[in-house]
């Protein structure tokens, strides 16, 4: 079996770390698999929908290195809705009902004033065909429902939550088109998984009892159902999905100097038995993807845990995977020298103003002459092997002064800061002449 799996973001809004996370997990599916990975854009909601959001979700993907291997769209499948929607009226699986959205309210609530659960009570089933003539004469148009069959218990084994179960009779006919003609989700979908040839529909688990209508709608369509994996949710730190979480997208940690690729590595795995590990490329995420791993709590999502795992990944980021972001000139020998320092590569900018433009540091007044003899020094020692070895090895017998008395009046005259990469990498490429320099010689 060829693997299919799809990323159905509806283009209401740009992409947040939740909805990434899914498309992060079918991508590593069907990576896995060596199969297909299907961007489909659940665009039936005209008003809502969005060219520019379609757009950014595109420019997401790529950017997180999710290439889809094709692209659909619901807005270009209304013809298939509507062939699919005649066949199952014509197989009696669906039918028109007429009720008000006041008048669902008044029977549910009636419902439940009687401790019943709010089902919907078929009450457009029973309509003769002299009544739904009247109620059209009256100006009322149908909605759309979906007969359950209630003879048919509805289960599947989740690749995430195991086996489920649900019983047809306690659920409601779901609505699948409106009134004005507009479909709801359910439908639609289902087809268009049959008819894109999806085996994995893999989503959060928010969508577990609309799986419960859509194993019946994949079997009314005629097809067998894909396997499906519901995730846990995310949330935050504090364990609720907060508001900041619901809408934190990729401009927003772009801009926080978050990596493609830790956000992958973490999304990849948080909520599984496997560890947050930095990659940078996703190979071993996906040799390891295994929905098995997954836990049904929800997988809690740390800003300050990706600002680290971010931090890793910078360490290990080779220098073509960022010199178009480095600043002009900045060489590999500059990269590796700063990197293990790096929190975001936009950072390595400041290390490179300080390796080869202005440095201020006004030194204590109390290390002046240390610096002197720190720049005759620098002036004297081979600067093609270890300067910096040389320089300290040479103060020290001149000066008697050992530990931070030696090195820190040192690094600070060079590099105008107390902490930073190692001094034996920085020397060397600041250079002779502009050490000593700084070192007032
Ligand atoms: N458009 C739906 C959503 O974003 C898709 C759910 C699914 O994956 O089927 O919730």
């Amino acid at each position: 079996m060829r693997v299919v799996t799809r990323f159905a973001p509806a283009p209401t809004g740009r992409l947040h770390v939740g909805n990434m996370r899914t498309a992060i997990h079918n991508w590593l599916w069907a990576k896995k698999h060596g199969g297909r990975f299907i961007l489909r854009l659940d665009d039936t909601d005209r008003e809502r929908s969005r060219e520019d959001h379609v757009e950014a979700i595109r420019a997401d993907l790529a950017w997180l290195g999710l290439a889809p291997d094709e692209e659909h769209r619901q807005s270009a499948r209304f013809d298939r809705y509507d062939a699919a929607l005649e066949r199952l009226k014509a197989a009696g699986r669906v039918y028109p009902a007429y009720e008000t959205a006041q008048e669902l309210d008044l029977k549910r609530k009636v419902q439940l004033g009687r401790g019943k659960p709010p089902v919907y009570d078929r009450a457009a089933l029973s309509l003769t065909e002299a009544e739904r003539a009247t109620l059209e004469a009256e100006g009322r148009r149908p909605h759309w429902r979906f007969r359950l069959d209630h003879a048919a218990p509805i289960g599947w084994d989740d690749l995430v939550r195991g086996p489920q179960h649900f019983d047809p009779a306690l659920l409601s006919d779901p609505v699948v088109r409106r009134e004005d003609g507009s479909w709801l989700y359910m439908l639609p979908s289902a087809l268009d998984d049959i008819e894109l040839g999806v085996t994995h529909v893999v989503r959060g688990e928010d969508h577990v009892a609309n799986t419960a209508l859509q194993v019946q709608m994949f079997e009314a369509l005629g097809a067998p159902a894909p396997a499906f994996a519901h995730e846990a949710l995310l949330v935050g730190a504090e364990g609720k999905l907060s508001k900041r979480l619901g809408s934190l997208g990729v401009e927003a940690l772009r801009a926080e100097g978050i990596e493609p690729a830790a956000l992958v590595a973490k999304l990849a795995r948080i909520g599984t038995s496997l560890p947050v590990e930095p990659f940078v490329e996703p190979g071993p995420l996906i040799e390891t993807f295994d929905f098995a791993t997954f836990g049904r709590a929800p997988a809690r999502f740390d800003l300050a845990e990706l600002a680290g795992l971010n931090a890793r990944i910078v360490h290990l980021l080779p220098y073509e995977k960022v010199r178009a972001r480095l600043p002009e000139g900045m060489s590999e020998a500059d990269w590796l020298a700063v990197r293990p320092n790096l929190r975001t590569v936009a950072e390595a900018a400041e290390w490179w103003d300080i390796l080869h433009g202005h440095v201020a540091a006004p030194p204590a007044a109390d290390d002046a002459g240390f610096l002197r003899e720190a720049a005759a020094a620098a002036a004297a020692v081979d600067w093609s092997a270890d300067p910096w070895r040389q320089l300290v090895d040479l103060l020290k017998a001149r000066t008697g002064r050992t530990g931070k008395a030696l090195f820190h009046p040192l690094r600070g005259a060079l590099t105008g800061r107390d902490s930073g990469p190692e001094m034996a990498v920085l020397l060397p490429l600041i250079g002779r002449e502009e050490a000593i320099a700084r070192l007032g010689g």
